[in-house]
């Protein structure tokens, strides 16, 4: 037996659990979409020490299932690594346990270029070089739904009735579903520590703690598989899209970022600085602000994005930020001391966790090297101000974004030419395929090429 399998053996050992049979070998794609394997107890300390393979083109592979990068290296394997830290049992099926993992090449040698996972992990590393350490707090939004033929689309919402803003129990909760979906993602180990209704008819919102970069994007992506398979055993559908109805609002995907270091626990937070904040806290947000054009893309990866981030919907125009300001890009609560933190409010709830974590923080990480210093926060409602007040316009639809990223090369170089270049294929074709079926993108309407493309899968 190899080291490497006898670590495995050791991992399932201390998971002390006599109930698990088989192993689920999840990795995000570029989607942030959980694909994996399943794996019979006694083949996994093999399978830990050779890798998983599976075809590279999933990582280029649209919505629709449409291998659209790949094809010219020949379909080449990569290999996923778990990372037997990542190691739990899965409550609701006590039988399975879910690993995390990350592509890498099929020798073991290279990270494989274009892995989220992998990305944030090297994101993570480049702050660690500064003695800084990124802690992330994930803030998902989602919607519950029937299926129903009858219904518009074929999905008609859970609980359907105007204002049960921040309501809990059986009124907005009928069935027990976000209870139980709460209960579970805290024993999967998600530290997640809150649920409610939110705003919208059926949407609800689970709190998740801040930890270290990895660790949180790995739960936020651990959240949405959570939320999505519970659903479909409730006989329900989850959907974390970003405007899954024109006559609601959207989901968000808030991130919450502060920078630790060995001399301050929290080096955002200064007693003595403007506002009680640091000079890195404002050049970690004058280069989000520097980059969100070209982040836009990631942080809205879908056609239907664009349809969440519109005025009053408390997602950001603008490229902005402001102090406990939900109509800015940038938000900093007005916690301070070791709570301390910018929120990037900008995500999308489709977004991919690992990749826009790891491509705020090299934003950020652009605007300490260079010094950058952010323009004056907005104060007010950022909706009703003049682009001259209100900062520089967001991109309003995704062919815009992916512009946006490709002209932005500090950005793209930071990400990885080959990771950006996939996402860009992948998206644009997606772009060319909405064009096609539906026609010219109308900011109003939520069209059912929409809710079919993504409902289900994000
Ligand atoms: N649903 C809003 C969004 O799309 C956010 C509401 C809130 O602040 O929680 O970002
Ligand atoms: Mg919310």
């Amino acid at each position: 037996m190899t080291d490497h399998e006898r670590k495995a053996e050791a991992a399932l050992e201390a998971l002390d659990a006599p109930s698990v049979r088989a192993v689920r070998v999840l990795y995000p794609d570029l989607h942030g979409v959980a694909r994996g394997k399943d794996i019979p107890l006694r083949h996994f300390p093999g399978m830990a020490e050779e890798g998983v393979a599976f075809c590279a083109a999933v990582m280029g592979t649209d919505l629709r299932h449409t291998p659209v990068v790949g094809g010219e290296e020949g379909y080449v394997d990569l290999a996923v690594r778990p990372d037997l830290s990542t190691l739990r049992v899965v409550p609701w099926q006590p039988e399975v346990a879910w690993c995390l993992g990350e592509a890498r090449t099929l020798d073991n040698a290279e990270p494989w270029p274009v892995c989220p996972r992998s990305l944030l992990r090297r994101v993570v590393d480049e702050y660690g070089e500064r003695d800084l350490r990124p802690v992330v707090a994930p803030e998902l939004e989602f919607f519950l739904l029937e299926r129903d033929a009858e219904a518009p689309g074929g999905l008609r919402r859970y609980v359907d009735e105007l204002s049960r803003v921040y309501t809990v129990g059986a009124v907005s909760d009928p069935r027990d579903v976000v209870l139980k979906m709460l209960l579970w993602c805290d024993e999967l180990g998600l530290e997640a520590f809150a649920a409610n209704h939110e705003f919208m008819n059926s949407q609800y919102e689970i709190n998740l703690r801040h930890s270290a970069a990895l660790d949180a994007a790995d739960r936020a992506f651990m959240l949405k598989a959570a939320v999505k398979e519970i659903a479909v055993r409730e006989g329900l559908l989850a959907t974390f899209m970003g405007r899954p109805f024109a006559d609601q609002g959207g989901s968000g995907f808030h991130v919450h970022l502060s920078l630790g270091n060995s001399v301050r626990g929290n080096a955002f937070a200064d007693e003595d600085g403007p506002a009680g904040l640091s000079a890195l806290s404002a050049h970690f947000i004058a280069g989000v602000l520097e980059h969100a054009q070209g982040l836009q893309a990631l942080l809205g990866p879908t056609v239907n994005a664009y349809k969440r981030i519109i005025p009053d919907s408390l997602a950001p125009t603008h490229a902005n930020w402001g102090h406990d300001n939900r109509t800015a890009f940038c938000r900093v609560p007005a916690e301070r001391g070791a709570r301390a933190r910018v929120e990037v409010r900008a995500g999308d709830g489709s977004a991919n966790a690992h990749l826009i974590t790891a491509a705020i923080l090299l934003a950020g990480l652009d605007g300490i090297e260079r010094g950058l210093d952010p323009p004056a926060p907005v104060v007010g409602d950022a909706y009703r101000m003049d682009d001259a007040h209100a900062g520089s316009r967001l991109p309003t639809d995704l062919g815009a974004a992916l512009d946006a990223l490709e002209a932005d090369e500090a950005l793209v170089e930071r990400l990885g030419a080959q990771l950006v270049s996939t996402f860009l294929a992948m998206k644009r074709f997606e772009v060319e395929r909405f064009a096609e079926s539906v026609g010219e993108f109308d900011v109003e309407t939520i069209t059912a090429w929409e809710v079919e493309e993504y409902a289900a899968h994000l």
